[in-house]
């Protein structure tokens, strides 16, 4: 072990947070969001603890390939995405769920779908003006697609542009908007709520939920009453060395911290290069042995300064938890002008990887 930054990913948390949604959504099928390498958890460790999913949902073609490979024969979709005539060929083949999204896609589609069958989520643009077909295509595309007996499932779909505050006007437009091109076709299934949605507004929740940051264990609304979910990922590093500062003393690049006292400053073992975000800024919690140290200096790419002054005894090769069931990582996020999802997609290669059943 001459690492010093980890990533620890409990399964068990991810299965938990698995049945929560279980059991808020349960006229509902669960599309376990698993893009970007499980938003950073491990794809394929992920996919293997949400067995009772009753598929998963992936950005990229490969991210599909690599589950139907490991031998994953739930549903898979691929959201909205750039798809030639092979990598239709290669949807039919696999049996992956495709998203139709634009003109050009649901032409591709429909065209596939003759030579062989495909499920198809047709998008719809409610409002977010990302990815989907705006209304009055989005119903003619509907008639051309229920029409084709290639399609073996039609799912009517969109994603909601709010995060967090489920309450705007904006989302009631969304949702509004979805109604009316749905009811065009009240036969096609129906998927609208990401996390967010599916425990913020009961009313999306649709015949499919799409959730994915929830599973990982942080709530994108901050706080849920009556709702726990536990954070899957524990990132931390060892202490590397400690010093004493008088005070008016700095530390890092560009002296961006100055001891306003007597400071304890433990340097810890991970930066930016491992994920830890060099937005970060001084007073961002880390968490050592029970007590919570501050940022203090600029984040470097292999370490950062804590203030441990405050902590108690810690020793050199102690290990810091920079974000975990310990300290959220949205709390982290906050102090970096970021999101959780920013934080769990962007760990490195470097860091040393373990899983707990
Ligand atoms: C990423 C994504 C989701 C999952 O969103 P969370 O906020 O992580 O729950 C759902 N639907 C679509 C279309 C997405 O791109």
């Amino acid at each position: 072990m001459n690492n010093t930054a980890f990533v620890r990913v409990t399964l068990s948390a991810i299965r938990e947070n698995l049945s929560v949604v279980r059991a808020l959504c349960k006229n509902s099928r669960i599309m376990a969001t698993v893009k970007a390498n499980a938003y950073g958890h491990g794809l394929l460790e992920v996919a293997n603890a949400l067995e009772s999913s009753d598929g998963f949902a992936v950005a990229r073609l490969h991210e599909a390939l690599d589950l139907r490979r490991a031998g994953i024969e739930h549903r898979i979709l691929l959201l909205g995405t750039l798809l030639d005539e092979a990598a239709l060929a290669t949807c039919s083949r696999f049996n992956i769920d495709v998203t139709a999204h634009d003109s050009i896609s649901v032409t591709r589609i429909a065209s596939q779908a003759t030579r062989m069958p495909l499920r198809v989520w047709l998008k719809l643009d409610s409002g977010m003006h990302r990815v989907g077909l705006p209304p009055r295509a989005f119903v003619e595309a509907d008639h051309l697609l229920s029409a084709n007996t290639g399609v073996i499932e039609l799912v009517h779909m969109t994603h909601f542009s709010s995060a967090g505050d489920m309450t705007t006007d904006a989302m009631d437009r969304q949702l509004q908007c979805f109604a009316e091109c749905h009811a065009t076709n009240p036969r096609a299934h129906t998927s609208l709520a990401n996390s967010a949605a599916l425990i913020a507004r009961p009313e999306t929740r649709g015949d499919w939920v799409r959730p994915g940051i929830m599973l990982y264990g942080d709530n994108p609304l901050g706080f849920t009453e009556g709702l726990t979910l536990k954070p899957a990922m524990r990132l931390s590093a060892r202490v590397i060395a400690i010093r004493d500062l008088a005070t008016g003393e700095s530390v890092g690049y560009n002296s961006l911290w100055t001891s306003e006292r007597p400071s304890r400053i433990a340097t810890i073992g991970a930066g930016y290069a491992d994920g830890y975000p060099r937005h970060a800024g001084n007073g961002t919690p880390a968490w050592l042995n029970g007590h919570f140290g501050s940022v203090a200096g600029r984040v470097s790419m292999d370490s950062i300064g804590v203030d441990i002054t405050d902590c108690g005894p810690v020793n050199v090769g102690d290990e810091a938890v920079l974000w975990g069931p310990e300290l959220p990582a949205s709390k982290v996020a906050d102090h970096a002008s970021t999101i959780s999802y920013a934080l769990f997609t962007a760990v490195t290669q470097r860091v040393t990887r373990e899983y707990r059943a």
